[in-house]
């Protein structure tokens, strides 16, 4: 167990509540102490600049009284500079002014002149002493000024160390006439140091300009003159003149808090120290007492919280162990006095709670044994049962997953059979009529077909239809017919059982049937969907292969369906077509349409169903497209709708040869009709009598117009039959020479062939046409007339014939006015004419050429025109050869 025991806990809680108002409290009490000290050091340095200030003015009054005394003196005129007179003088100095340890007059050659107060009994006393080699007496005759002399030892401080002002003193003719001296009385420059109040640990000290002690607490070191320019805090005086610092003191051998101030005037330096110890100490002590707290409680937190820990831990390790014991299945009566030894009430309470509830569940426990000894042996039994319907579902299950997986039904059912053999033991076949086998099961490899539509007539079974009477129990085989819908599809033969004799058990039966519905819906559905996908692909073909387009919007107005055609006839690709909408695809309509009349506008918004519309085709040829919209619905609901677009190229063609025709009818038959009418009118006229010339005149008149009404006719129908596709040929093996001799003779009378020089150059050794006589002599016989009837000279006709492998190409040459390139295609048109106005005089009905053309391409020849204009043509027509292993018979083509 790697987490602490509840023995750790509750000490650890207890110790971190004791903690934290001790540590608040420290840091408290740590953060004022800090405070302070700081207060405190501030206070030094405050004492060490007042201190500074005494000790100045004390220095100053001094030398001021000197001052004075040398005043006067040089004031007084020499017979009043006795000794007496300068005594006194001095005297009264030193009396009126308490702090001088004794006050002298020097001449200017240095001997003592005067002195107050005398030399004390056994002391030198200073009068007359020469003092010409002091450094102060030197200084003051140089340079006349007041001078402070260093801390020094000498007869003027008898002996002791000494401070002197030596102030200069003046003849009364302002001459340097000595000086006076005033010594210091150390011991009252030390009463004044010392009646400041430095706090504990803390001492003054008084330094001269050379770094002598004037006052220092150690008196040895003011008496031996010792120097204490050494000393750090010395040396930092030469830098700053006032400062705080921590100091190592050379004479206490110590760190100490030293704060000092320098005497500007004078060069000295005061300062006061303080053990540095001492200055913390109130600091460091708050910290040991605040550490030892902490300890102590620390200490006095584990051992009560142990204390009290150990109290609750009795009786909670009593429960602990006891529902261990309860985990590992050890029931035994709990120890009630575990319970009881000091633990609180509560505790005790929860404990009896749980030794109770152990006791109810140890009672529960042996009854859920019982209880779970009955459910195994009822488990036991379902499982047995359920283990046979899972395999009977997994068969059954194995004949519908595989419409999932797209299998073949055959290979399905097949295995299904497999694991049914597994399950009942036994050999089982299917036997399916033929019209089952001839749907997609036909492939199925266990299936036998069968002439019976009744299985009940298998020798060694008996039938398991519904209404199979239990009788059949004693039988082992059995046949199960396959029937949907009153129609039996055939039926499950399940065979003996080899190894044993045992008969099928009612579970058996019963699966046998769900098996057989299952197959009989599973062959059911194979041959709905066979048939369907057959109907569609019938619909398909139909679709596919009508000449119309079609196309169909659904009720979202998007395109659902288009055939091939749609596709062809609009030049819009198959995808692009299917993503399009119905708005979308009537503007990619529209844009192939020249001009979109009042008639597609209305079509599109359905305000008609049907529409008329000419279309550019891909190869720039005009087509005319008819569309009509219908709707496309069933069991009263609608689908969408659907448009059908006929190219009805070929009708409107028919539509404008009808209109030419009948215009040329009404042209053409006018004339000769009217001449006609004429003839008869005047041979018929009662009051006339002509004579018989003018009647043969008249009458071979109307002859000739007659004719020339039937040729038209002809014309007429000859075009008509082309038009129709119906222009039939009789062909026969034929030859050239022959029917161009023909088409020579038949030329009419008023063609002008009499005019006319015709050219054969025709080889005897051509081959035979396979050609209709009379046909081939029409289309010459056209081409000779209008030879001669473009020609502005006499005609010349040259005819001449060639052949290849398969062709004989007959070339009818002229030396007429010839055809402009731009025309050369255009003639063979129908009522194509190069020049109206000419043709008008000339006769032409621009027919001539078009039947032609229809003529030679009824025998799959081709005709066509080499010419330019002013040197004639020249018209080729290539005409199958014949062939004779073709055979004699005359063939229609
Ligand atoms: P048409 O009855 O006007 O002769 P065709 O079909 O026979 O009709 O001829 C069509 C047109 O071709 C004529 O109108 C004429 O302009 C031109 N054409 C036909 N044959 C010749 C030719 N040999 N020389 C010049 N132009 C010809």
């Amino acid at each position: 167990m790697n987490n602490p025991s509840l023995r750790l806990h509750l000490t650890i809680t207890f110790a971190i509540l004791a903690l934290i108002p001790i540590l608040v409290l420290g840091s408290i009490q740590i953060f004022q102490i800090k405070n302070i000290t700081n207060d405190y050091n501030k206070t030094q340095m405050q004492t060490t600049y007042r201190l500074a200030d005494a000790v100045q003015t004390y220095t100053y009054y001094h030398r001021n009284a000197v001052e004075t005394l040398a005043t006067t003196i040089s004031a007084s005129s020499p017979p009043f500079r006795t000794r007496e007179s300068m005594t006194l003088k001095l005297q009264s100095v030193k009396n009126n002014l308490p702090g001088f340890s004794g006050l002298f007059v020097v001449n200017r050659s240095g001997g003592v002149s005067a002195q107050f107060p005398e030399a004390a009994a056994g002391q030198k006393p200073l009068l007359g002493t020469d003092l010409s080699g002091r450094s102060y007496f030197q200084n003051v005759k140089a340079a006349e000024t007041t001078t402070i002399t260093p801390l020094f030892r000498g007869p003027e401080g008898a002996d002791k160390p000494a401070i002197a002002i030596a102030v200069p003193v003046y003849s009364d003719q302002k001459q340097w006439d000595g000086l006076v001296v005033g010594v210091l009385d150390l011991q009252e420059v030390a009463r004044l140091v010392t009646k400041y109040d430095y706090g504990t640990d803390a001492y003054p000290v008084v330094l001269d300009a050379e770094g002598r002690a004037i006052y220092h607490p150690e008196a040895a070191i003011s008496d031996s003159l010792t120097d204490l320019s050494g000393e750090p805090v010395v040396q930092d005086t030469k830098t700053h003149d006032q400062g705080q610092g921590k100091y190592r003191s050379g004479v206490y051998r110590q760190d100490e808090l030293v704060t000092y101030k320098k005497i500007g005037d004078l060069g000295w330096t005061v300062w006061v120290g303080r053990s540095y110890k001492a200055a913390n100490a109130a600091f460091t002590d708050t910290l040991q007492t605040t550490i030892i707290l902490l300890v102590l409680t620390l200490v006095l937190t584990v051992v009560v919280g142990n204390l009290l820990a150990k109290r609750l831990n009795g009786t909670i390790h009593a429960l602990v162990g006891y529902t261990q014991k309860l985990a590992d299945g050890i029931f035994s009566v709990p120890d009630k006095k575990l319970a009881s030894r000091g633990a609180p009430y509560e505790l005790q309470m929860l404990a009896d709670h749980f030794f109770r509830m152990a006791g109810q569940i140890r009672e529960n426990q042996r009854a859920l044994i019982e209880l779970n000894a009955e459910l195994e042996n009822r488990v036991a039994d379902r499982t047995q049962s359920l283990s046979r319907k899972n395999q009977e579902l997994e068969i059954v299950n194995g004949l519908l997953t595989p419409i999932m997986t797209r299998r073949n039904a055959g290979e399905f059912i097949e295995d299904s059979m497999a694991h049914l053999r597994g399950l009942i033991h036994r050999e089982v076949r299917l036997r399916l009529h033929p019209l089952t086998v001839s749907t997609s099961l036909g492939r199925f490899k266990d299936a036998e077909a069968t002439a019976a539509p009744d299985g009940a007539s298998h020798p060694n079974g008996s039938a398991l239809g519904s209404g199979s009477d239990s009788g059949s129990d004693s039988i082992s085989g059995a046949i199960v017919p396959i029937q949907t819908g009153g129609q039996t599809l055939g039926s499950i033969v399940v065979g003996g059982n080899a190894d044993s004799d045992s008969t099928l058990t009612d579970n058996d039966r019963k699966f046998l049937l769900t098996f057989a519905n299952t197959v009989a819906i599973i062959l059911q559905n194979d041959m709905l969907l066979s048939s369907i996908r057959h109907e569609h692909a019938t619909l398909n073909a139909v679709l596919e292969s009508m000449s119309d387009a079609i196309v169909l919007i659904d009720a979202d107005r998007h395109v659902v369906y288009a055939n091939r055609r749609m596709t062809e006839q609009f030049g819009i690709p198959m995808p692009q077509l299917l993503s399009m909408t119905e708005e979308a695809l009537f503007s990619a309509i529209a844009a192939k349409l020249p001009e979109p009349d009042d008639e597609w506008t209305a079509f599109t918004r359905k305000q008609r169903l049907h529409a008329k519309c000419k279309v550019t085709g891909e190869n720039g040829k005009e087509r005319f497209i008819s569309v009509s919209a219908f709707q496309v619905s069933g069991d009263g609901h609608s689908f969408g709708r659907g448009y059908v677009w006929r190219d009805i190229t070929k009708e409107h063609e028919v539509d404008a040869l009808k209109n030419d025709l009948i215009s040329l009818a009404s042209h053409e038959f006018k004339t000769p009709i009217t001449s006609i009418k004429g003839g008869v009118e005047t041979l018929l006229r009662p009051d006339a009598v002509w004579d018989e010339a003018f009647k043969k005149e008249l009458l071979e008149g109307i002859h000739e117009d007659i004719g020339r009404i039937q040729d038209l006719i002809d014309e007429w129908l000859d075009i008509s039959k082309i038009e129709a596709g119906a222009m039939r040929v009789n062909v026969q093996p034929v030859r050239v020479a022959s029917i161009v001799q023909s088409a020579i003779h038949r030329l009419p009378q008023h063609a002008g062939a009499e005019h006319a020089e015709f050219e054969l150059e025709l080889d005897s050794e051509l081959p035979l046409l396979k050609a209709d006589k009379l046909r081939m002599e029409q289309v010459l016989v056209n081409l000779f007339t209008n030879a001669i009837r473009y020609n502005q000279g006499k005609p010349v006709i040259r005819i001449s014939a060639e052949s290849d492998d398969s062709f004989v190409h007959i070339r009818v040459q002229d030396n007429g006015i010839g055809i402009a390139p731009e025309h050369a295609d255009k003639i063979f048109d129908r009522f194509y004419r190069v020049d109206v106005s000419s043709s008008r005089q000339t006769g032409g009905t621009g027919l001539g050429l078009a039947i032609s053309k229809g003529i030679i391409e009824a025998h799959g020849g081709r005709i066509r025109v080499e010419s330019e204009p002013g040197s004639g043509s020249t018209f080729i027509i290539s005409v199958p050869k014949f062939r004779w292993e073709e055979g004699h018979e005359h063939e229609e083509a």
